[in-house]
């Protein structure tokens, strides 16, 4: 038998304790326990980590998203003081980029409130330094604001929040599935069938056996911020993979940049979900959310190409060539350009971004 990882045995320990774990309490336990959550104890993102991101791609990324959030601004009336916010930062890349392509923003800088909210610590102390230089707050949610308007962005952030998972059983029922006590180790399986007024709505276009996610603190983040656009301004960028509305089983694990099985070394993989954007938009009513639309046609749309050349006239060799492949990467339908996609929530009535076209109504 092979050894136990040290977060395994605690999972085994709970589940003899208080039952079978839900994929929730198993993805949070995995992410983010205090002693040997994956978040907590890895450097995960960038070069040496498990898994890179958009900012960490290309400053392009970030600097277009920050051109998109102070055209949104002014559009908005360049209020005097706004909190500018982002979900996850990582190493705080994407929220440097957007301070640089935005100083020269008249009254931009004057006017934001830097708020980062930040479960790891360690990534705490990687953003401050990214970051030095700039006035920083951090939080751990949104709860008591200032009444000023927000501007928001979170990449690959929803992704990484609890997802529970229900099959469809015959009928209405419902089966969620959860993590159990394994010959060895821990072992997925499902609950008894039973009925679940909450996904009412999917028993339209679902059938027996179909998974379907839904993300509880997704939709909490969906609300918060949805509550806050819609009273005071602003406006949320969402950049994730995912669709609109869920279907099937989406939860992955990465481990050393392959893929792992989700259940076989808890705290040592990244384990994501594909985001619901419909969830989010739902949840953040009475705010406005724009039409999903793909990251590769949004960053087109804003303009990647020409930023892309003229900081290509700048390079030459292999940075040219990793410059190249970076706006490929980032907007090719092969690449990033179609699985990650885009919503934006807007206080109702307001004119989506540039880039995105208004949404459906609920
Ligand atoms: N946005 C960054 C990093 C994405 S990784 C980038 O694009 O590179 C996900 C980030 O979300 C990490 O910073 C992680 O620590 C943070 N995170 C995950 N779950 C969280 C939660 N529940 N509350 C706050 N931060 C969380």
């Amino acid at each position: 038998m092979s050894p136990m990882s040290t977060l395994q045995a605690k999972l085994v320990a709970r589940i003899a304790e208080d039952g079978p774990l839900g994929i929730d309490a198993y993805m949070q336990a995995c992410l983010l326990d205090p002693d040997f959550g994956y978040y907590t104890t890895r450097p995960s993102i960038g070069t040496d980590g498990d898994f890179t991101t958009a900012p960490e791609i290309s400053q392009m990324f970030g600097e277009l998203l920050g051109l998109s959030l102070a055209q949104c601004w002014m559009d908005q009336g360049s209020a005097p003081a706004f909190l500018l916010a982002e979900l996850g930062p990582g190493r705080g890349t994407l929220m440097a980029d957007i301070l640089r392509a935005t100083r020269h923003v008249p009254g931009f800088h004057a006017a934001m409130r830097i708020l980062l909210v930040e479960a790891s610590p360690r990534l705490r102390a990687i953003q401050r330094t990214t970051l030095e230089g700039f006035d920083l707050g951090w939080r751990e949610d949104l709860t008591g604001l200032p009444g000023i308007p927000l501007f928001l962005v979170a990449n690959e952030f929803l992704d990484a929040l609890p997802i529970r998972q229900f099959r469809r059983a015959e009928g209405d029922l419902w089966e969620e599935r959860r993590v159990e006590r394994g010959l060895q180790g821990l072992t997925p399986g499902y609950a008894e069938p039973r009925a679940l007024p909450a996904l009412d709505y999917r028993l339209g276009d679902t059938r027996s056996g179909d998974i379907v996610e839904i993300s509880e603190a997704a939709q909490g983040w969906g609300r918060a911020i949805g509550a806050h656009v819609a009273r005071h301004g602003g406006v949320a960028l969402l950049v994730d993979y995912g669709g609109w509305r869920s279907l099937g089983d989406t939860l992955q694990a990465l481990r050393d940049k392959a893929p792992a099985d989700p259940f076989e070394t808890p705290g040592e993989a990244d384990l994501t979900a594909h985001v619901d954007f419909a969830e989010i938009a739902r949840a953040a009513l009475p705010a406005a959310a724009t039409r999903l639309e793909t990251q590769g046609v949004f960053l087109e749309r804003l303009g990647i190409t020409a930023r892309a050349q003229a900081l290509a006239k700048g390079l030459s060799g292999a940075a040219l060539d990793s410059h190249v492949s970076a706006h490929r990467r980032l907007t090719h339908p092969e690449e990033m350009g179609t699985l990650f996609k885009i919503l934006a929530l807007i206080p109702p009535g307001q004119r989506p971004p540039p880039g995105l076209e208004p949404g459906i109504r609920f």
